[in-house]
């Protein structure tokens, strides 16, 4: 049975049929126990409807743990468009979609932000942001906190450093052989920051065209289909989630792995097994806490600024030390220590009945 419709732990859910467009857009939040639910909206062709309540349904639980491990005073929530079989939305229908996906965040009546995510430009948050005051996430010029990728390679970049700290005894990662698998948004800022530090730096990309920057960066090119089994000091994987499983696992060369995409385990009864293999795993949700971290700055009362920002996404460090600390004190896994840690943050903020 699936677990996302047999059982509701949500508190809300909002599905409705756009009346401009006549697609269906729909808002989860998960909890509003510590803040409201903040989340991104992903614009996205699901097989079926189920399918895309499943995935709304799981990505918004996922963002409460990371908001709570992140100590930060919000929710969790996120938005889906279900971009109907076969369609591409461009022009006005596009526009129409957006402005009814921000109707159905109105719906909650601020218990949901939405945000970019997946198909969602800075555009697009601009024309859900007329209908809707429930927007963050604007570009700078807009006022809002800008492109988030540049802060979640900082805070990943932070993860990386803390696991080298524990299993190297140094955080500094010059000379160590680093893999960033993918040099999209987020793994490309990552790749320039461990250059300039020094790292021999090992990447991949489905994309040939990113060998250009690997030249730039003085990094070694390997195949995306071997760079997760490549022998090196750390593997962070920045592309696709589900890379590890019970047959890539065992098959790994690295000590470390800390990387921005979501989702890395395929499912939980991979966590004890990186262990078993003698691999340091900083939790996905933690280590790419950083573009929410720099979002949540917008709702501060002295409102964004960037010093701010830095300082906080930076604190992915202690978080990660936090873990590994908890880690060692319990005899858990770091995926067990973060998710104690966040549901000890979300019981602590229930209020007493
Ligand atoms: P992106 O689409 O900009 O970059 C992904 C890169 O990976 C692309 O260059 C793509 O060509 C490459 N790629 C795809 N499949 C690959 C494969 N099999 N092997 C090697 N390379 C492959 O995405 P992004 O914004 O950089 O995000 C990367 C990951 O981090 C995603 O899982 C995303 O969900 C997660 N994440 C991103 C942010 C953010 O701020 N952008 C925040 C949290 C989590």
């Amino acid at each position: 049975m699936d677990r996302y419709l047999a059982t509701l732990d949500h508190e809300e859910i909002v599905i409705r049929r756009g009346t401009r467009s006549g697609v269906y857009c729909m808002v989860a939040v998960h909890s509003t126990v510590r803040g409201p639910a903040l989340g991104g909206c992903r614009m996205w062709s699901y097989g079926d409807t189920r399918a895309a309540l499943r995935d709304v349904m799981r990505l918004s639980e996922g963002m409460t743990y990371k908001a709570a491990v992140a100590d930060l005073p919000l929710g969790g929530g996120k938005g889906v468009i279900v971009v109907p079989p076969g369609e591409r939305l461009t022009g006005d229908r596009r526009r129409d979609v957006l402005l009814d996906f921000a109707d159905t965040v109105n719906r909650a009546e601020g218990r949901y932000l939405t945000a970019e995510d997946v198909g969602i430009s800075d555009d697009d948050v601009a024309v859900m942001s007329e209908v809707s005051p429930h927007v963050s996430g604007l570009a700078r010029e807009r006022g809002g906190s800008g492109d988030p990728s540049p802060w979640t390679a900082i805070g990943v970049g932070e993860a990386l450093r803390v696991s080298c700290e524990r299993v190297f005894g140094t955080a500094d990662v010059a000379g160590r052989s680093v893999v960033v698998i993918g040099l999209g948004h987020v793994g490309s800022h990552l790749a320039r920051g461990l250059a300039a530090d020094g790292a021999r730096l090992i990447v991949a990309d489905v994309d040939e065209n990113k060998r250009a920057l690997a030249e730039e960066l003085g990094a070694q090119w390997i195949a995306p289909e071997e760079a997760l089994f490549a022998e090196a000091d750390v593997v962070a994987p920045c592309a696709l989630g589900g890379v590890l499983d019970h047959e890539t696992v065992p098959r790994l060369r690295c000590k470390v792995i800390a990387g921005a995409a979501n989702n890395q385990l395929a499912d939980t009864s991979v966590d004890p097994l990186l262990a078993q293999h003698g691999v340091l795993w900083a939790p996905d949700f933690v280590a790419n806490a950083g573009g929410i971290i720099n979002i949540s700055v917008e709702f501060s009362p002295d409102g964004y600024s960037e010093d701010r920002a830095e300082v906080r996404v930076r604190g992915i460090a202690d978080t990660v030390r936090h873990i590994f600390d908890e880690m060692d004190a319990s005899g858990r896994t770091p995926l067990a220590a973060a998710m104690e840690i966040a549901r000890q943050r979300i019981a602590e903020a229930v209020p007493a009945a």
